[in-house]
């Protein structure tokens, strides 16, 4: 069954799942933001800074990758959040 803008009761209605916490967290984490975290921290404490940026992207890759785990069922979060788009009139309403 689709679902009916409540604003135009227009029947186009295109899914739109939200990505915005997505990307936030893809650029909070960037494997290039944290390989400079890394380098500056190592270039604090006299470290090698070359240490600190393989650690930063080592650690980039982590959380990427138990971000994408988390990310996986895109039917979950689908679930939690159902976002529509009327592309009759651009209102975005959730059931
Ligand atoms: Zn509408």
């Amino acid at each position: 069954m689709k679902p009916i803008c409540p604003n135009c009761h227009s029947a186009h209605v295109v899914e739109n799942i939200d990505i915005n916490t997505q990307s936030m967290s893809e650029h909070l984490f960037s494997p290039k933001l944290l390989a400079s975290l890394g380098a500056s921290f190592c270039k604090y404490y006299k470290i090698n800074p070359m240490i600190g940026m393989v650690a930063g992207g080592a650690i980039a890759t982590v959380i990427n990758l138990a971000q994408q785990r988390l990310m996986q069922p895109p039917l979950l979060k689908t679930a939690i959040m159902p976002r529509y788009l009327c592309s009759t009139c651009q209102h975005t309403f959730s059931i």
